[in-house]
Parts: C-alpha cells; sequence; structure tokens
C-alpha cells in the first residue's frame, strides 16, 4: 500500500495541540506526525489535503448496544430478529463510521457480539468493537425483560431489546454465567447491579447482586484477562460494584462522596451517559428517567473533579438514540458539566481508549499506534458542536483504510 500523507491545519489528541500537521500512514500504522519543512513525504506518497481542517483521533463509545431496531420504545419489539441484525450490521455500523467512531463497546446483546464477529472477519466494514454478549443480571433485575414471562426471558427468546439479559443468582450460577459469556469469546463482562433509570419495576436506587455474587463474576474475568463493567447509578450499588472488584462503573451518576473516595482509590473507570436523558427529557420530560436529569451534570463534575478516568458513553440503541450521536455527548461536557472542548475530546478519545484498556495502540496520534483518525472541515476547540454535523466529517481512517471520503 502507498504511504499515505495528511495535511491539515491542526492536529488534536490528549497529548498535544499541532498546528500545520503532517501524518504520515504506511499500511495500518501511523509511522510518523510532524509539521511542515520537519518531515520528508515520500514522492510516491498518496496525498490527503484539507487545509481549515482538523485531525482528530477516531472518537469513542463505550457504551452502545446494537439492537437493529428503529422502534422508539422498543419494549418488546415487532421487527423480526434477522432483519435487525441485518441493520445492525450494514447500518448502524455505517453510522458509527460516518460520524469520526472507531471504536465502541457494546455493553449487552447478542447482536453486538455477532456483529463484531462479521467485522473481525470482513464481512461488513464496521468500527472496532468490544462485546460483552448476554450481560449478567439476577431475575427481575435491570437485566431481566420483565415485561415478558419468566420462561422466555430464561430460554434467552430475543423478543427484547436486543440487549439478552442471561440471568444468574447466587454464586455458583454467576460463575457458571460468566464462564458462559467468555466460551462466547466476548471481549469483557458486563453486569447489572442496580435498578434502571426506566425500569418499571427496580427503580434506578435498589442495588441488584450482593458483593458475594460480583466478586463471583470478577474474579473469573479477571482470570481470563477480561474487564467487568457494571451497570448502576447509587451509592449502595456503587460501594457493593467497586469492592466486588469491578473495573468500570457505567452511568454512575448519583455516587456520593464516600463512594467517588472509594472508586478513586481502587481506580475504578466510569462511563457516564448523558446524551440518554438529555434526549428523554426532551422528548419525555414526564417520564421515570427523566427525574434523574437535573442532577446529572453537577455529580459528573464531581466526577470529573476527583480525578477518575471518564468516558464517553451514550447507551445508543437505535430509534430515538440514533448510532453515532454519541458527539452530543462532547457538547454536553462542555456546555453542560463545564469542561473545556479539549477535555472533552480528551474523554471522547484516550479516555475511551484506556476503558477498553487498547491504549498502547489507539487513542492518540503517535508513531507507531494504529492509524484510526478523522478529519473535520472545523475546529472542534472553536465550536464543539461542529463534530455533530456529519457532511463536515470528510475523511475517516479506521485501521489505515478510508472508511469514508468525501473530500
Ligand atoms: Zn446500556
Amino acid at each position: 500500500m502507498r504511504t499515505k500523507a495528511i495535511i491539515a491545519s491542526k492536529l488534536i489528541d490528549a497529548t498535544q495541540i499541532l498546528e500545520k500537521p503532517i501524518i504520515l500512514i504506511k499500511n495500518n500504522k501511523i509511522t510518523e506526525v510532524g509539521q511542515k519543512g520537519n518531515i520528508d513525504i515520500p514522492k510516491n506518497a498518496e496525498i490527503i489535503e484539507e487545509l481549515d481542517s482538523t485531525i482528530l483521533p477516531g472518537l469513542v463509545d463505550c457504551h452502545v448496544h446494537f439492537t437493529g431496531s428503529e422502534e422508539s420504545k422498543p419494549k418488546l419489539i415487532k421487527e423480526e430478529y434477522e432483519t435487525r441484525l441485518i441493520n445492525a450490521a450494514t447500518n448502524q455500523t455505517k453510522q458509527l463510521l460516518n460520524a469520526g467512531i472507531t471504536s465502541v463497546m457494546d455493553t449487552g446483546g447478542l447482536i453486538g457480539l455477532y456483529v463484531r464477529n462479521a467485522v473481525e472477519k470482513g464481512i461488513v466494514e464496521g468500527p472496532r468493537i468490544m462485546a460483552a454478549g448476554r450481560y449478567l443480571s439476577p431475575t427481575g433485575g435491570h437485566g431481566d425483560n420483565q415485561s415478558l414471562p419468566l420462561e422466555w426471558v430464561k430460554e434467552g427468546r430475543p423478543f427484547g431489546w436486543g440487549m439478552d439479559g442471561r440471568l444468574a443468582d447466587g454464586v455458583p450460577e454467576c460463575m457458571k454465567a460468566t464462564r458462559e459469556q467468555l466460551r462466547s469469546r466476548v471481549d469483557f463482562i458486563k453486569i447489572v447491579t442496580g435498578g434502571g433509570g426506566g425500569s418499571e419495576i427496580d427503580p434506578a436506587w435498589i442495588p441488584e447482586y450482593t458483593q458475594e455474587e460480583i466478586e463471583a463474576i470478577t474474579g473469573i474475568a479477571h482470570d481470563w484477562g477480561r474487564k467487568v463493567m457494571a451497570h448502576c447509578y447509587f451509592p449502595e450499588s456503587i460501594r457493593r460494584t467497586v469492592n466486588g472488584g469491578v473495573d468500570i462503573v457505567t452511568h454512575g451518576n448519583r455516587a456520593d462522596d464516600e463512594t467517588i473516595k472509594l472508586m478513586k482509590k481502587k481506580g475504578t473507570q466510569i462511563v457516564p451517559t448523558m446524551s440518554v436523558y438529555e434526549r428523554i427529557h426532551e422528548l419525555r420530560p414526564e417520564s421515570k428517567a427523566s427525574e434523574m436529569y437535573d442532577t446529572i451534570f453537577t455529580n459528573i463534575k464531581k466526577l470529573y473533579e476527583a480525578g477518575l478516568t471518564l468516558a464517553v458513553g451514550t447507551d445508543t440503541m437505535g430509534g430515538i438514540f440514533p448510532f453515532g450521536g454519541s458527539t452530543l455527548e462532547l457538547e454536553l461536557y462542555v456546555e453542560k458539566v463545564g469542561l473545556s472542548p479539549f477535555e472533552a475530546l480528551s474523554i471522547g478519545t484516550l479516555n475511551g481508549i484506556k476503558v477498553m484498556g487498547k491504549e498502547d495502540k489507539l487513542g492518540t496520534i503517535e508513531t507507531g499506534k494504529y492509524a484510526d483518525l478523522v478529519m473535520i472541515q472545523d475546529d472542534p476547540l472553536e465550536d464543539i458542536k461542529c463534530l455533530q454535523d456529519k457532511d463536515k466529517i470528510k475523511y475517516v481512517l479506521k485501521n489505515g483504510k478510508a472508511v469514508k471520503n468525501t473530500l
């Protein structure tokens, strides 16, 4: 493959802001990063030049669910499972790449696991996907599709959101369920340790799982070198989750001072999901999930100020939470949480890669790393919202290959 030379007016990653950058890419790796005058562009290089544009590392979303659904209230999805699978693999993957998102974590659902396999095999084009497969939940918990008969949920019929909870109660069953997930080659384990924002029978403050059950799951996952991510909101469930050895808390926006201190001490990473609440609040201000809205931004600021590693996550599921919408999360970090655009971009790139555990290979634009990057015809430091304009995202490279090019 010819060397690519990418020339822009600015480069921003979590480590630097570089004016007039030139980035050389050979095959799937970044081979040199410099500026006009201090870098030799090989004679036969393919030149990709766009002045007034900014280069960023590929964007990261650490909380999506490939449901393949376009329904807005998908409690009981009527669309066929097979059709949704095709939609997830062909359209939802494209929507992510089109928005400059080159790495995602699918935090629960078999469809995400199948799409990951199809992308890895080169059957479809998509972002890098780390998939959790079925997420583990106690009976009656947030991962139990409570509107369906229990027997259907236990059988794992794919009628729900496509998130496909695996019910597991008690230490032996939690251990077995974790091993089942590992057997199906998941990249990490997702568990539900507290109620849900919009749950019918288990409000978000309810702790789900005992610390012993959580320890049983994390013990096995860590033996296999896999991280565990837990869904929870309130202090008691966060306390059990973190003491139980969980690596990543998602949501977590009701943490109090004590649990923030605990997360800091244990090095727990956190993936808040603000944009889902922003959209619910916009569309259905009377809904239960909307009750979380008022405190979410001040609480997330506390988490950031405590020095925790925060990463972007959206809880995108399709429908009213369209794929490729994680750039709204960046706007909320700036406009509502009060961070600088540079801080928000670091959260949306390198921090997400840290949560995925791939910071030695991705997350910044440095020599030797894989070439995942985005060229946008604007400056997100001036206006973070520009990232939401897909037409301004002109060029997206994943693993050295152009997956979007409208230059
Ligand atoms: Zn989720």
